[in-house]
């Protein structure tokens, strides 16, 4: 299982693709078009936001698991793109049960986040949310309903019954019609049907088999709607847990937990980020690093690592092990400030993730600084040639968040990632 550690963004795709290689199945558990993967093979970037990273290994299935919501257009254009490069997608399996993003639930989460004004959520405003909602309300369209025209039509009726009022009478939008909103997602079915199927079971025939099966998480542990820092979250589970949900398997199959993190921190949206650096170095770092939303362009928020996070995610995902992402974005540094604990409003100083929200959003950061190396290391191969301060600060991280780091990106392509002596990834130590 592979997670994002931290906010998101932390380089999840990039290492999915590499994993992916040996890999079976590939499976998405939760999220929607609000994630963004960028995966460069070669010269070539690849942009994900639905279809799973591991989509571009021809030889492995590729899931898009019931814990997903699924806007039909998108993912159809998805496959589009990536025909039209090449490749076949022929490896992609949705589950039945996934539930659609219907159009209303994209004039919802625009309408929603426009009301809210400065309490907003910063939402992709993709529908995210709102399908999740459905789905939780058991109101939502699933999958299965999109192979069955007098089911979905009946269903996009219903719904639309009420939520044509909420678009014209809260929110001063248009109706929708409710047969030419059905035709529309209608026209996607035949494009889709081949790939629906019974998912979970796919995945434990896998696993029966003693196949590799990889499951990759989209946003991160911070995002997660019962353990981030609500309400600034995703509407979904990326933590660990949320695979077992989002796939159908049961939590004795998981074999190793990945956690991804990047070697600082960034956020997108609103909400508390102690450690955010002052805005000329916060510049530097998005600079260096390309940060900026896969999906929305948005720049995202920078600061240094975040080791009580980082402790945090170790603790709810029940992480294995550690791959630190974009090493090399620090490389220009002469001194790197590492969070290790945060002083809370009353002076205290914790090492722990605060369990009440005005504790995080007071919290200051208490700062490790150490040792920048002031060169570039993108073209470093053997971990072993990493300068001794890069080492030393990898070391920093392991001790603070007491899991093994096994893997180390330098840089945005698929052989810039080194594995660490004396450590082995749960699959193995990526062939270079
Ligand atoms: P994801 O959603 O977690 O996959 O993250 P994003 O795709 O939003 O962000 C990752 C970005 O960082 C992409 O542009 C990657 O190509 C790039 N990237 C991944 N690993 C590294 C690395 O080790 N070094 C550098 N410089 N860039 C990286």
């Amino acid at each position: 299982m592979i997670v994002g550690a931290q906010w998101g963004d932390e380089g999840k795709g990039k290492i999915i693709d590499v994993l992916a290689e040996r890999a079976a199945v590939v499976a998405r558990y939760q999220g929607g078009s609000n994630a963004g993967h960028t995966v460069l093979v070669g010269n070539e970037e690849f942009k994900f936001r639905l279809l799973p990273s591991g989509v571009l290994n021809e030889d492995a299935l590729c899931v898009l698991g019931n814990g997903v919501v699924i806007e039909p257009e998108v993912l159809c254009g998805e496959l589009d793109a990536l025909q039209a490069r090449g490749r076949t997608g022929a490896g992609l399996r949705i589950s039945g049960n996934a539930h659609l993003v219907m159009p209303w639930h994209r004039l919802l989460d625009g309408a929603r986040e426009l009301r809210l004004g400065d309490l907003r959520i910063g939402t992709t405003r993709r529908g995210i949310g709102p399908a999740y909602a459905d789905k939780v309300a058991r109101t939502g369209i699933r999958v299965q309903d999109l192979l069955d025209e007098k089911i979905l039509r009946a269903k996009v009726s219903t719904a639309l019954d009420i939520e044509n009022d909420v678009l014209e009478h809260v929110h001063g939008l248009e109706r929708l019609d409710p047969a030419t909103t059905a035709d529309e997602v209608l026209a996607f079915a035949p494009r889709l049907r081949p790939y629906v199927a019974d998912t979970s079971l796919l995945i434990a025939r896998a696993l029966d088999r003693h196949e590799l099966v990889l499951c990759e998480g989209a946003q991160g542990t911070l995002l997660d709607v019962d353990h981030g820092t609500y309400p600034f979250v995703t509407s979904s589970n990326p933590i660990a847990g949320g695979a077992c949900v989002g796939l159908g398997i049961g939590p004795t199959r998981i074999s190793a937990v990945i956690g991804v993190a990047k070697a600082y921190l960034t956020r997108v949206g609103e909400g508390p980020f102690p450690s955010e650096a002052e805005p000329a170095a916060a510049e530097a770092l998005r600079t260096a690093g390309g940060e900026f939303g896969t999906v929305t362009g948005r720049p995202r928020r920078c600061g240094w690592l975040d080791a009580v996070a980082l402790r945090f995610a170790a603790r709810v995902n029940g992480l294995t092990e550690l791959v630190v992402t974009k090493l090399d974005v620090l490389s220009m540094l002469d001194e790197i400030p590492v969070c290790t604990a945060y002083r809370l409003a009353d002076g205290t100083v914790t090492r722990d993730f605060p369990a009440h929200q005005s504790d995080f959003h007071h919290a200051s950061p208490v700062l490790e600084v150490t040792q920048g190396w002031r060169r570039a290391i993108d073209d470093v191969r053997n971990a072993d040639d990493l300068p001794p301060q890069a080492r030393a600060y990898l070391e920093l991280i392991e001790r603070e968040v007491g899991v093994p780091v096994t893997l180390v990106g330098v840089g945005q392509r698929r052989d810039q990632i080194l594995a660490l002596p004396g450590t082995e990834s749960a699959v193995g130590v990526v062939a270079l």
